[in-house]
This record gives C-alpha cells, structure tokens and sequence, in this order.
C-alpha cells in the first residue's frame, strides 16, 4: 500500500462546486420588448427624453430624471472597449486567459460587459472598438446569451475624449 503525501499531490488549484437556483424572473414591459429584439438579432435601446442619454438595457425609465422612457433606439451593436479584466485561471466553459470587458456601444450611454475573444488578450486595450458575434439564428433565444462574445474590428481606436467617462 502506497501512502500520498500532500506535497507530492501538489497544490489545489480549483475547487468545482455545483450550485443552482431555480426562479422565474417577471421581465416588465420595457425588458420584455428588449429580450424579443435580442430574438430577432438586434440591440434596441431606449432614450430618455429629459436627458436624451440612451440606455441598454432599457428598464423603462431614466434613473438620474425619473421619467418613463419608449422611444426605442435600435444599436448597431458596436462599441468601444472601456476597462477589461484578463482572468488567468479556468471557469467552467472558458479557458484561462480569457477576457471580459466593459463596453460602450456606439448609441449608448451606459456600459455593458461582454466576454472578449479571437484576439491575444495581451491586445486588447481601452478605446479598441468591437462588434458582436452573435449565435446562430436557429439557437437564438430571448436573452443575451445570444452574443457569444466581441471581437475586434478593423477600425482606429476610438479616442480618448469620447470614452473617458466611462473609463
Ligand atoms: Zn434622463
């Protein structure tokens, strides 16, 4: 019989723990309209009319005024990478490097994160500008799942001055 010493197991690197929570989530009619647009493959925002800033996800109404927000903006789902994060260890689907990174889609006036790939995360960069890589049409449901990820495009980093806020 052969006695393992915890030396020569080495150290724990990770510890898998299944955990789940089952609840129904009653969307509203402002989140509603946005997770039928992300079925048909768009980004719909909606504008305040106070203030004008346009927010994605819309929830109907503006924060900062207090009025009920409806006109819808349709985005074209571009953006400019604001702050990232590369994480160096393994999550369960992705492989460690991988990178999240807030972004500012072009139209919009608050930030969303997204998982950053088909680039070296050494690469990626505050002020890169991204699109979306969206599922297949025939495995597209109502939620955000359906952006798989960004990827750089082959545009000139944004400047500075139009990001800065969010940085
Ligand atoms: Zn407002």
């Amino acid at each position: 019989m052969t006695e393992t010493t915890d030396a020569a197991l080495g150290p724990v690197t990770i510890v898998e723990t299944p955990i789940s929570l089952d609840f129904s989530y009653t969307p509203g009619v402002a989140a509603s309209r946005f997770l039928r647009s992300l079925q048909q493959g768009k980004l719909v925002g909606q504008r305040c009319p106070k203030c004008q800033k346009v927010y994605m996800p819309p929830r109907g109404a503006c924060s900062m005024c207090g009025v009920a927000t409806d006109e819808e903006v349709e985005l074209s789902g571009k953006g400019t990478v604001t702050t990232f994060c590369v994480t160096r260890i393994p999550s369960p689907g992705l492989e460690a490097p991988y990178v999240s990174a807030w972004i500012l889609l072009d139209g919009a006036d608050i930030t969303s994160m997204f998982l950053i790939q088909e680039v070296d995360p050494a690469d990626v960069r505050l002020g890169m500008r991204v699109e979306p890589v969206w599922v297949d049409d025939s495995d597209r449901k109502s939620d955000l799942g359906n952006i798989k990820y960004y990827r750089p495009i082959d545009e000139p980093d944004a400047e500075y001055d139009t990001y800065k806020a969010y940085v």
